[in-house]
């Protein structure tokens, strides 16, 4: 797939924090904690500078974005999670939102579970592998801000992390949006 073509004709479809409209094409969300850096990954995996907005306060918005790709995709930018100062009611709010989500879009045809590469796999991000895992929805893991990571203890960290998530090492895919490493592996699943 020649994706820098593919992105050339994109189209943001809006934030949803209710009901999402009908399922254009087959979806492929993004997760992952607060602050991981998930905006900057897919506006560098939509060749974009600001398709999703860039987060200065992390955690607020209940909602999904939804981003055409072509005649091919949609790309669906799903709340982040566990921003430590979230009242309970947004944690429930993004529990329910999220849950509904994967268990009940037909179209969703793959998750992207974002952490971040300086950290080993925190309690949120196993939580969110498991709740993966209970969806039976395919997902792919990528370690994201690889570029803060000596080079000599990249592999090292990426082992740890896949230990904390109980899956292979060769299952985490380094990536960094600043130095836009791992963008053709991420498109290649
Ligand atoms: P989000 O809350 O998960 O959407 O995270 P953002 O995309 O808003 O990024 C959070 C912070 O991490 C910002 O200050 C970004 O500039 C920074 N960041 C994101 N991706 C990278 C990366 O690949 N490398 C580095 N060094 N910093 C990054």
């Amino acid at each position: 797939m020649d994706w820098k073509k593919l992105t050339s004709d994109m189209e943001f479809l809006g934030t949803f924090p209710g009901r999402l409209p009908d399922a254009l094409y087959p979806e492929v969300a993004f997760v992952g904690r607060s602050n991981v850096g998930k905006s900057s990954a897919i506006n560098a995996l939509l060749h974009r500078r600001k398709a999703a907005r860039v987060s200065g306060t992390p955690g607020r918005t209940q909602a999904v974005n939804l981003f055409r790709i072509s005649d091919r995709l949609v790309f669906a930018d799903l709340p982040g999670y566990g921003f430590a100062k979230a009242p309970e009611s947004a944690r429930k709010a993004w529990g329910r939102l999220v849950r509904r989500y994967l268990f009940k879009r037909e179209a969703l045809a793959l998750v992207v579970q974002l952490v971040d590469a300086r950290h080993t796999a925190q309690k949120v991000d196993i939580e969110m592998v498991d709740l993966l895992t209970e969806s039976e929805v395919p997902f792919i893991v990528v370690a994201t801000k690889i570029d803060r990571v000596k080079r000599a203890k990249q592999k090292a960290q990426l082992a740890a992390i896949a230990r904390g998530l109980r899956m292979p090492a060769d299952q985490i895919i380094p990536f960094s949006s600043t130095e836009k490493v791992g963008l053709d592996l991420v498109w290649s699943v």
